[in-house]
């Protein structure tokens, strides 16, 4: 063979893979099969990439068994988990009840996306009673959009009840889980159809990538969700699948440091003159503490905390004031964080009055005495800007 060709060939034949703890790395668009007839045999076959190889399977396996589902589907980002699975099950004519609590960036989707193809959006107070939501829901109803708790604000839903009577009309139900992680509360368990959750946030846990997934405990349902994302054209790195499932082998560690240390924050802050209320269900005498106690396995380092009244301008004093509190969105890293909610709150559809402006914080994995210290001095500073004239 002529040169050219022989660098087409060479190296193709790599040795058998040394066995290392975690799956290879496989890096591939062609898959080569065995034989023509394995061609179009895609029961017993990966013919193409986009499927997902060694890694992306070590992942799903994963997560499968960590929610108790018959399969796990991989997104390119939290929020692609979320509109990926929303779009796998509804079709024109269908209405959706979503969470007023929900992630912002979910209800833009339905917003602009899901009403532009036919599917009526209605926003439900989260506090309602599972009663109340489904006993008034339509016939039209064909998915109820949970997350509980609210990424924001805290408020706890009580999904195991929702999803029983949800069953009983025949209605989806999907949770995003991921304050949850699939770990701290796993949804399939409790009844939910489908759980969803940002890998990005603490199954990653360093910040650094992006992935969301969906789980599904019938199989026929995992079978359409997975269908879904062929038919939409996503697909996720290998790296990144790789750097998933090396988050998932410390997460039970993380969660329970970053859920400790965010209950020792939490009760500091809530016993400082500046702090009104602090919404964190985890922590006892908080709103929903008894359905947290119910059903959850611990806490992780997200929660809220309601100010005294002052103006934003104090606010924005307070997170200025700190310095170990890096001031960002996203949260689930090994880094502690914080932001200002009430923009945020501004666009629910059912405005709620909580008695002050809104601060959010996500406790990481920095010593609790630190952030501790840290937030006095931004406590400081809310108390100097609220006096001002
Ligand atoms: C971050 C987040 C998402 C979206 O995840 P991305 O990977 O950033 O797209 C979805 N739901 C919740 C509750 C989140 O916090």
């Amino acid at each position: 063979m002529d040169e050219e060709t022989r660098l087409i060939r060479a190296g193709l034949h790599a040795e058998e893979l040394a066995r290392t703890v975690g799956p290879p790395i496989q890096k591939g668009s062609t898959v080569l099969l065995p034989n023509a007839a394995a061609l179009y045999d895609d029961d017993a076959f990966v013919t193409y990439g986009r499927k997902g190889l060694a890694s992306h399977t070590a992942l799903t396996h994963a997560l499968a068994q960590m929610e108790g589902a018959a399969g796990a589907c991989l997104y390119p980002s939290g929020l692609a988990a979320l509109t990926g699975a929303m779009l796998a099950v509804l079709e024109a004519g269908d209405e959706v009840l979503v969470a007023d609590c929900i992630y912002n960036p979910t209800r833009r989707f339905c917003d602009k996306v899901l009403a532009r193809y036919g599917v009526a959006v209605r926003y439900f107070d989260p506090e309602q009673s599972p009663e109340a939501l489904v006993g008034e829901a339509s016939d039209k109803v064909r998915l109820i959009v949970l997350e509980s708790p609210g990424s924001l604000t805290l408020e706890m839903q009580d999904l195991a009840r929702i999803a029983e009577l949800a069953r009983q009309r025949g209605i989806l139900t999907m949770a995003d889980n991921t304050w949850g992680a699939g770990y701290l509360f796993k949804p399939l368990e409790h009844g939910i159809d489908i759980s969803v959750q940002a890998l990005t946030k603490y199954v990653g846990g360093h910040s650094d990538v992006f992935m969301g997934s969906a789980c599904a405990r019938d199989e026929r349902l995992f079978r359409r969700l997975d269908d879904g994302i062929m038919h939409l054209g996503w697909a996720v790195s290998p790296e990144d699948a790789y750097q998933m499932l090396r988050g998932l082998r410390t997460l039970p560690t993380r969660l329970e440091r970053q859920g400790a240390s965010a209950l020792k924050v939490a009760a500091w802050l809530q016993a400082q003159d500046e702090v009104a209320e602090v919404l964190f269900p985890a922590l006892p005498g908080a709103r929903h503490h008894h359905l947290w106690k119910r059903d959850w396995r611990g806490a992780c380092g997200l929660f809220s905390v309601v100010l005294k009244p002052a103006s934003a301008h104090a606010v924005d004093a307070l997170l200025d004031a700190l310095s170990l509190f890096g001031l960002g969105f996203s949260w689930g890293g090994f880094e502690s964080l914080a932001i200002s909610c009430d923009p945020q709150l501004n666009k629910r559809r059912l405005r709620k009055d909580y008695g002050g402006p809104l601060v959010r914080f996500h406790i990481g994995l920095e010593h609790p005495d630190d952030l501790i210290a840290d937030l006095r001095i931004g406590l400081d500073a809310y108390r100097i800007a609220a006096r001002a004239p």
